[in-house]
């Protein structure tokens, strides 16, 4: 796509059964946070991420990308502002994160590094039969580690357009991480993470850590 992202938010714990992992009970709104569009790399690209940094984890998403401008939109018209499908890995540097979220601190950091937002080539909505029923599949060195589907998803795609537009205009352009399934888990050097929705694509990336 020619137009330039101005903007990644990213929803967490969106799924009951990651919360639980995450020793989180399942939010009662969306849980809004921003990655750079810096983050941002393809298919085939490195995931860079130092050893210093402690754990880092893989998480497998499904990308909503805006095709119109989106601005206190209802829930009954949220859809239409999606243009675009993508899969999404929401790289995360774990135990940074778990320091801010007991400190009190913003997650910006963990989530916001250079290569921690690898996404497929988006592919237009209307090809994609539901988006409320795609399974989701993450694998380390080809060994399945996160099973899921978009119809487990706490705030589905309308519910969370119309919550961020409320407050945040959405462009178009701009991506949605719409959280991850269960099953996170870390990364190592020389991994090679698979990020894959049937029916969206796939996004595959070694991981160097040094
Ligand atoms: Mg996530």
């Amino acid at each position: 796509m020619a137009v330039s992202v101005t903007k990644i938010i990213c929803i967490g714990q969106n799924y009951p059964a990651h919360a639980r992992e995450m020793n989180s009970p399942a939010p009662v709104r969306p849980i809004i946070f921003l990655k750079p569009p810096s983050a941002l790399i393809g298919d085939g690209d490195v995931i860079e991420a130092r050893l210093e940094l402690g754990r880092v984890d893989h998480e497998v998403e499904l990308a909503l990308i805006i095709g119109k401008r989106a601005k206190r939109v209802p829930v009954e018209n949220a859809v239409d502002h999606i243009s675009h499908l993508a899969v999404f890995n929401d790289v995360t540097a774990r135990d940074m994160q778990s320091a801010a979220r007991t400190s009190g601190q913003p997650w910006s950091l963990s989530k916001g590094m250079d290569t921690f937002a690898p996404m497929s080539t988006p592919v237009p909505t209307e090809l994609v039969a539901d988006i409320h029923r795609l399974d989701l599949e993450l694998r380390v060195n080809g060994e399945v580690r996160q099973k899921g589907s978009t119809a487990d998803m706490i705030f589905p795609p309308e519910r969370l357009i119309a919550y961020i537009s409320k407050y945040i205009t959405l462009e178009e352009g701009d991506i949605i991480a719409t959280g991850t399934p269960e099953g996170v888990g870390p990364l190592n050097d020389g991994d090679l993470v698979e990020a894959i929705v049937p029916g969206v694509g796939s996004v595959s990336n070694r991981v160097r850590r040094t």
